[in-house]
């Protein structure tokens, strides 16, 4: 098999450049300046979703089929790397979920899809006060339920509300396994969030914001609740959800600027991602998606229908240059989930790209050397 040349700009970890990259058994081979190389072309590393419910009309919660479902429509829109995200919803069907998870990992992935090293177990550890579209089968995270879903191998971040009975502990033992530990569907206090941000460091692991500002509350100066602790704390990761509707753009702009390489863009795409307007479904519970705004019956902003891609023109139009907005979309995200194979361009590493026109608009995306979608 003949080597997959790409050759255009090429936004590498120093800067821009013009030139060419070959990729071999799957991996960056070789980059290697071009003069002549088109300027239309841009090539970035692909890009990383660490919180994605559903896409293209399937769900982590459907089982396998679903999972591959969304893993091609986001491959589609630039995404190499996704962590496919569970809802609260009774435990066996959460385990079961899970199980699903780890099957499509172990049968090696979804073909034309995005790489799925893990999943994100994002409830059925949230405070039942603070539920946002989740619906409400929240539990505590016992010992017993944290081997449990440990035991399936699939879980690579999880959601908690620090402020439950057991939670302290299930920050602990998920850091020591290597899980990511997001803070999130909250309703605890700045104390709170950072002890458990203390435990989780303790154990030299990583910690982020469950979508920043979305089911925690804001930040004021006398009570900087769980945001205020999350960006001041210089080792969480923020995920942010950049559809115009989740977050102001000025309070994005607020976490980039108070916390550089450390905010994560994210989807938290549910089914209806891809689909257009129209009524869909989230953890049991009816969805009305109208303009590309979700919501539950009772007007509960939803999940998003975002894509990446669509993230990354939106903050681009906010000003935040591609170097910068790569970061956000690829190397921060990945490295937070303890990925250290992929995440920038450079030699050696996965072959997981993005080529994008002048206006950010997908033209092509190779998962391991492999064009998808
Ligand atoms: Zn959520």
């Amino acid at each position: 098999m003949t080597p997959l040349t790409l050759s255009g700009q090429l936004l590498l970890p120093g800067g821009p450049q013009s030139g060419r990259l070959t990729v071999e058994a799957g991996r960056i081979e070789h980059i290697a300046p071009q003069a002549d190389a088109p300027t239309d072309r841009l090539i970035l590393p692909g890009f990383v979703d660490t919180h994605v419910h559903g896409g293209a009309g399937g769900d982590t919660m459907d089982g396998p089929e679903g999972i591959a479902a969304l893993a091609r429509l986001h491959a589609r829109h630039g995404t190499t790397t996704l962590l496919p995200t569970t809802i609260t919803n009774p435990w066996p069907e959460v385990l079961r979920a899970l199980r699903a998870v780890a099957q499509v990992m172990r049968a090696g992935g979804v073909p034309g899809g995005a790489d799925l090293p893990g999943a994100h177990l994002e409830g059925p550890f949230i405070s039942p006060g603070r539920l946002g579209a989740q619906p409400p089968c929240a539990v505590d995270p016992t010992p017993e339920r944290v081997a449990e879903v440990l035991a399936t191998g699939a879980v690579r971040a999880v959601t908690l509300a620090p402020e439950l009975p057991g939670a302290l502990a299930a920050a602990r033992a998920f850091a020591q396994a290597g899980v990511r530990v997001g803070i999130g569907h909250t309703r605890a206090d700045a104390e709170t969030v950072q002890a458990a941000l203390a435990a989780v460091r303790a154990t030299g692991g990583q910690s982020c914001a469950t979508h920043l500002f979305n089911a925690m509350g804001g930040i004021e100066g006398r009570v900087p609740g769980p945001p205020g602790a999350l960006i001041a704390d210089p080792h969480a990761t923020l995920e942010v959800i950049l559809d115009g509707l989740h977050v102001h753009p000025t309070a994005f702009l607020l976490a980039r600027a108070a916390a550089p390489g450390r905010v994560v863009l994210i989807t938290d795409a549910m089914r209806a991602a891809g689909l257009g307007d129209g009524p869909s479904e989230l953890g049991g519970q009816s969805v009305t998606v109208q303009g590309g705004r979700a919501t539950l019956p009772d007007g509960t902003l939803a999940g998003s229908v975002l894509t990446l891609d669509a993230a990354l023109r939106r903050a681009a139009s906010l000003g935040v240059p591609l170097p910068e907005l790569s970061h956000m979309l690829s190397l921060t995200p990945a490295r937070s989930v303890g990925l250290h194979d992929r995440g920038e361009l450079r030699e050696g590493l996965r072959a997981d790209l993005v080529v994008l026109s002048p206006d950010l608009q997908v033209q092509a995306t190779y998962v391991a050397g492999v064009a998808v979608g």
